[in-house]
């Protein structure tokens, strides 16, 4: 385990705590050593003082060379000295030595006479200064304090005087004041550390959210969004859970800063993040990354219809206009959201994927576009995938899956639809929602249409010789309707199969000829030309008018499945469905309901008096074999 860095902070008290500790100690220290020596200073003065009053008013220094006192004098000091003055000084003993170290008297008259040459004190104290130490006697502590006796100061010492002192009054007293001396140093010290830990604290927040935050919003910045996407991810690989990180760009934010000014992008940028902030849940962060740019991490949703909730509101939530000093501003979001573990496990993969989501969404004005790796220019698995699709390609790995249209007055087989499909060697039978899209990013459309016109048209020949005469339709994507070269393949492939042109339709999605109009009309008109019928396919979801799709050469409307389906449910989807075979009636064209599921569905639209109808209610789309068999099976049931 990896211990965690101590921070900023925790250096800081820790070695403040240090510091201030021991200079409180060495502080405690000499200042405890200086009441001792206080102590001892004050049991010298006292000693200085028995001497002056108790000793020299009965006994002249110069009285003490003769190496032995009278009887008299000894008399009176033992009046002076004993009685009073030893008891009342609370004294435990004194003697009065002479200078070659015999005692010369002594309250206790068993000293007299005694030899203390070895005591150092007293040694010292015949140099001229008053000297005291601590000692130990009979198991008691006693303070000694030796004081020269001479007639004057500069002249030569006469004699010792010795007092000794009970330490232990002066040891508590020492004490009580080492201990009153810690209380106030130990409880100054604390205050001062508390006041240096709070205004470091507090700087410390401060620098630390000025480094995490975003100065003009307040909001958590890329580095704090880094730190938390990080745990996001980490914890759903743990889970199994998912994380989302969405991106929003403002789209048309450098405008309003460039027309009305920084402060009013500024100011507008704030608002932008009220706004967004007030989608945000707790648990969720909300971050600006700078510029126009936010993100939002949602650290763990439960399905990926959150995410796509979560999406929608943050991007409504910028379509009301902002108000800026009583101008009304519109803005657009793009918002591009990536998963992980989905889109990947690191931070700088899912922004960067996020980001490319975010690009898509403005690119294809969806607004809203989770990341997909077959849009990625950069993503590996798109680059392999691609190169297997031309593989794919060449080693005829496609195959066409053919769905008929039914006529619903007759039951008739009207033709069929051919659509792709691609038998990977290692993922199966796949769809083409999973690589037509990127075919047609790429420009690869142009040669996968080519294979689908070539089979298709082939197809219809060799069933055309076997006896079924079926038209067949191919859809086109938005790659090839400004193909101005793909009328000309179209022609070419019809003669070499000698099938007429009439027995063959190009689809379009609504949605495909809307993205350039023009050209499309005229790639349109030279495969009308050749006699192609041409249908709009997905009728309804690119909410265009019809009228103006009229100015196309059209033969047919496919009324998106999303209708059809929806149509014995809700009253809106039948009414839509209602009006456009109204309206394509009317305007000469045929109407195919696709995604017909159910016999309910049938009988609603013949009610409406729709043409063709297509779906699984009648077929799947079925390989050329299979439905040959289908169609045979199908033409005898009608029949009878
Ligand atoms: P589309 O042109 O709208 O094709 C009809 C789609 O609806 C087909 O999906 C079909 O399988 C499905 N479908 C048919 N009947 C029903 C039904 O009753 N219920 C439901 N739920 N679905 C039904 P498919 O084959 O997955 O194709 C999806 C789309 O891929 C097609 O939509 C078309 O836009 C595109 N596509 C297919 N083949 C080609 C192709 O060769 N070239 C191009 N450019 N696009 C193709
Ligand atoms: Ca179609
Ligand atoms: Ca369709």
């Amino acid at each position: 385990m990896r211990l965690p860095r101590p921070s900023l902070l925790g250096a800081f008290s820790l070695l403040s705590f240090l510091l201030i500790a021991a200079l409180g100690i060495t502080l405690g220290l000499v200042l405890q050593s200086r009441i001792e020596r206080r102590a001892l200073l004050d049991a010298e003065r006292l000693a200085e003082v028995v001497t002056r009053v108790g000793v020299y008013p009965h006994l002249a220094p110069r009285e003490l060379r003769g190496g032995q006192l009278s009887a008299d004098r000894i008399t009176e000091l033992n009046v002076a000295l004993r009685g009073s003055l030893v008891e009342d000084a609370r004294m435990a003993r004194v003697k009065l030595y002479a200078v070659d170290g015999h005692v010369l008297w002594s309250d206790d008259p068993r000293f007299i006479g005694e030899d203390a040459w070895s005591e150092t004190g007293y040694r010292r104290a015949l140099s001229g200064r008053t000297v005291s130490s601590v000692d130990d006697a009979d198991g008691r502590r006693l303070l000694e304090v030796y004081v020269p006796l001479r007639a004057r100061i500069g002249r030569p010492v006469e004699g010792v005087l010795e007092t000794y002192l009970p330490y232990e009054p002066v040891a508590r007293a020492v004490a009580e004041d080492t201990w009153r001396l810690f209380a106030v140093l130990g409880a100054g010290l604390v205050l001062l550390y508390a006041t240096l830990f709070r205004i470091v604290a507090g700087a410390s927040r401060r620098l630390r959210r000025q480094a995490l935050h975003d100065a003009l919003t307040g909001l958590p910045n890329r580095v704090l969004l880094h730190g938390r996407t990080e745990r996001a991810i980490a914890n759903a690989r743990r889970t199994g859970r998912t994380a989302a990180l969405l991106l929003i760009d403002l789209d048309r934010f450098k405008e309003v800063n460039d027309t009305l000014g920084h402060d009013h992008g500024d100011e507008l940028l704030v608002q932008v993040s009220r706004r967004l902030s007030a989608i945000i849940r707790r648990g969720d962060l909300l971050a600006r990354l700078g510029g126009d740019e936010f993100a939002v991490l949602l650290a763990e949703v439960p399905h990926r219809g959150v995410v796509a909730e979560v999406a929608a509101r943050l991007h409504q939530a910028l379509e009301r206009p902002f108000e800026l000093r009583g101008v009304a501003v519109d803005l657009e979001a793009s918002v591009g959201v990536a998963l992980s573990p989905v889109h990947g496990d690191d931070v700088s993969t899912l922004l960067r994927r996020a980001d490319v989501a975010m690009y898509e969404a403005k690119r294809s004005r969806a607004r809203i576009e989770t990341y997909d790796f077959e849009r990625d220019p950069y993503s590996p698995e798109r680059l392999s995938l691609l190169a297997e699709l031309r593989r794919a390609l060449d080693e005829d790995e496609l195959v066409l899956h053919y769905q008929p249209k039914i006529s619903l007055n007759t039951g008739a087989v009207i033709g069929v639809e051919a659509l792709v499909r691609w038998e990977h060697p290692q993922r199966g039978l796949l769809g083409p929602g999973e690589f037509v899209p990127l075919a047609e990013r790429t420009g690869m459309v142009a040669d996968l249409t080519r294979w689908v016109l070539d089979r298709a048209v082939g197809q219809c020949a060799a069933w055309r010789a076997a006896g079924l005469d079926l038209p067949v339709a191919v859809n086109l994507a938005a790659g090839n309707i400004v193909d101005s070269a793909l009328p000309e393949f179209a022609a070419a492939t019809l003669e070499r199969y000698g099938v007429p042109g009439n027995r063959l339709e190009c689809e379009i999605s609504e949605h495909t000829v809307m993205s350039d109009p023009h050209r499309a009309g005229d790639v349109l008109g030279s495969l009308r030309d050749l006699g192609v019928r041409l249908s709009l396919d997905d009728f309804g979801k690119g909410q265009s008018s019809l009228s103006y799709l009229k100015r196309l050469p059209l033969d047919e409307v496919k009324i998106d499945r999303s209708f059809i389906m929806g149509m014995a449910d809700d009253d809106d989807d039948a009414a839509i469905v209602r009006s456009t075979i109204d309206l394509a009636r009317h305007l000469g064209l045929e109407v195919v309901a696709e995604g017909v599921e159910t016999e309910e569905i049938v009988d609603g639209l013949r009610d409406l008096r729709c043409d063709i109808a297509q779906g699984f209610h009648f077929s799947r789309p079925l390989p050329s074999d299979s439905l040959r068999a289908w169609f045979d099976e199908h033409t005898r049931t009608v029949g009878a």
